[in-house]
This record gives C-alpha cells, sequence and structure tokens, in this order.
C-alpha cells in the first residue's frame, strides 16, 4: 500500500543514489575486475593497464589510433536497398536498422571507411563497428568491402580491414552470405593489383565473417585476447563432444597454431603496420636499410 515511505522516501534515495554514482564514469574489466577510470582508459587506447584487457572500440577510435597523427578523410558508404527481404522476427529489421543509425549515427552500418595515411604510405582502411548489429555483414557491408577494395586499387593504397563481427546479418538471409564471395573476390582485386591487404582481428571475429575476408590476408596481425573462429566453442564441444584445450580460438592460441602472423597490442598496431606496408610498398629500401 502506498504511503509516506514509498511515495516520498524511496524516490528521494533513489534519485540520491542515481546522482552519486554516474555509471558511465568507470567501467569494470571483465579481465582482472579492476574499476577503471574512463578518461585513463581512453588514454591509454581502451586497454586495460592492470592486465592488459582490449575493450572493444569503434571505427572513429580506431581510424585515429591508426592513421598518421590520427587524421583521416571519412568514405561515404555506398547506398544500398535496406531490408530488402521486408524481414521480420519479434521486431521489424527496419525497425533495428534505424535504431542501431540512431545510436551509430546517420547513414552508418557495421562497417565505416577511411582514407589517409600510415607510415607516410597511402591507405584506406577499412573498420567494424560491433555496436552496430554485432557487426553483422549484409549487403551493406559487402557492398562497402567491395568498394574500398576498388578504392584502394584505383589509389594505389594499401586496403587494411579490421572486422569485429559475430558473422552474417541474419535479417538478409541468403543475402548477407552472397558477402562471403563477394568479400573474397574485393581481398583477391587488391592483391593482384600488387597491393599489401592486410587484415587486423579483433574481438570478435566470427562466423561468416572469418570465413571469407578475414581469413585472406597478406599479412595476419590480431589484438590481443581477440576471439577468432568460426562456429562458438560451445557448439563445437557440444558437437565433437569433446573438451576443448585452454584459450581455444583465442588470438594466442591461433598465433601458436600458424594462423596469425603476430599478435599485436593496440597500442602498437599503428607503428607495426607502418613498418610492414614499408617493407611491403618499398622492399628495395627496407632491403637497403637492412644491408647498412
Ligand atoms: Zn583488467
Amino acid at each position: 500500500m502506498p504511503n509516506w515511505l514509498t511515495n516520498y522516501v524511496l524516490p528521494k534515495i533513489r534519485a540520491f543514489a542515481k546522482k552519486d554514482v554516474p555509471d558511465n564514469l568507470w567501467k569494470r574489466c571483465p579481465g582482472c575486475e579492476q574499476m577503471l577510470f574512463h578518461r585513463e582508459l581512453a588514454a591509454n587506447y581502451e586497454v586495460c593497464r592492470h592486465c592488459g584487457h582490449h575493450f572493444r572500440i569503434g571505427s572513429e577510435a580506431r581510424f585515429r589510433l591508426l592513421f598518421d597523427g590520427g587524421v583521416y578523410r571519412q568514405i561515404a558508404l555506398p547506398s544500398v536497398a535496406p531490408d530488402p527481404l521486408r524481414f521480420r522476427d519479434r521486431r521489424r529489421y527496419s525497425e533495428r536498422l534505424r535504431e542501431a543509425q540512431a545510436a551509430l549515427g546517420a547513414g552508418s552500418e557495421a562497417v565505416a571507411l577511411a582514407e589517409g595515411e600510415i607510415g607516410g604510405e597511402a591507405a584506406i582502411v577499412a573498420a567494424f563497428d560491433f555496436a552496430f548489429m554485432g557487426g553483422s555483414m549484409g549487403v551493406a557491408v559487402g557492398e562497402a568491402l567491395v568498394a574500398a577494395a576498388e578504392r584502394a586499387v584505383a589509389r594505389q593504397a594499401a586496403l587494411i580491414v579490421v572486422p569485429a563481427s559475430g558473422g552474417a546479418r541474419m535479417q538478409e538471409g541468403i543475402l548477407s552470405l552472397m558477402q562471403l564471395p563477394r568479400t573474397v573476390i574485393a581481398a583477391d582485386f587488391v592483391k593482384e593489383a600488387g597491393l599489401p591487404y592486410i587484415v587486423i582481428l579483433t574481438d570478435p571475429t566470427t562466423g561468416g565473417v572469418s570465413a571469407s575476408f578475414a581469413m585472406l590476408g597478406d599479412v595476419t596481425l590480431a589484438e590481443p585476447g581477440a576471439i577468432v573462429g568460426f562456429a562458438g566453442a560451445r557448439v563445437i564441444e557440444e558437437t565433437i563432444r569433446e573438451k576443448l584445450p585452454e584459450g581455444f580460438q583465442r588470438a594466442e592460441y591461433l598465433y601458436e597454431h600458424g594462423m596469425v602472423d603476430r599478435v599485436v597490442p593496440r597500442g602498437e598496431l599503428a607503428a607495426t603496420l607502418a613498418r610492414l606496408l614499408g617493407l611491403l610498398r618499398q622492399p628495395d629500401r627496407a632491403a637497403a636499410a637492412g644491408a647498412e
């Protein structure tokens, strides 16, 4: 029954509790359970300074991190017909899309494109936003990767792709699966032009994305602790009825088994990329420098 306590005292306490502890200033690290202050976390590339846990970051932060001096030009995504199947499950797909775009900005999708220089070399970067429907790959993402590849060839630039994706976008059915061969062809297009195609695997890279362009890099880097695989560990365990080894599907495990060339902490990614592009694009100069 409503009384003075429920009507007056309780709302006051609730309001006070809310004001006192803004939940966006501190983040609990899932790696070590420490509370991390947001500004400190941002200054350390969203990496926990206690245990090295890499938090997921969006495309904008990724561009600032990778391009020389954080300077880049964003490339508009090609427009596609939204919701081709007029799909609905519990909710309409068009509604989910609108909601994701409201959160990440008009015209956004699960991938964003930008161009600039890395280590002084021309580069196009395609970075995924896991926050946009789990970074899932539908027609818009496939189209964006094709556009990125074409632009890389037209500008004689390297293509760097940074996936963070749960896989194909279920709401687009077979059309999302068609993006697997399309993105493979896009990666090949860059390679055949003699330009570097580099993939930086981040947490998570799974499903149809790991089954297409994400595994085709001339060089494959990965962020520490990133989950990379096709099917989830639990599904595999239930299928083969066996316990999976420790660290299965983690970047370090993939490195030990030859699927990844190097595991690179986020803070060292830009310098590593710059060095790689220098070696790949100017082999003569690199050889001369090595001989000195
Ligand atoms: Zn931590």
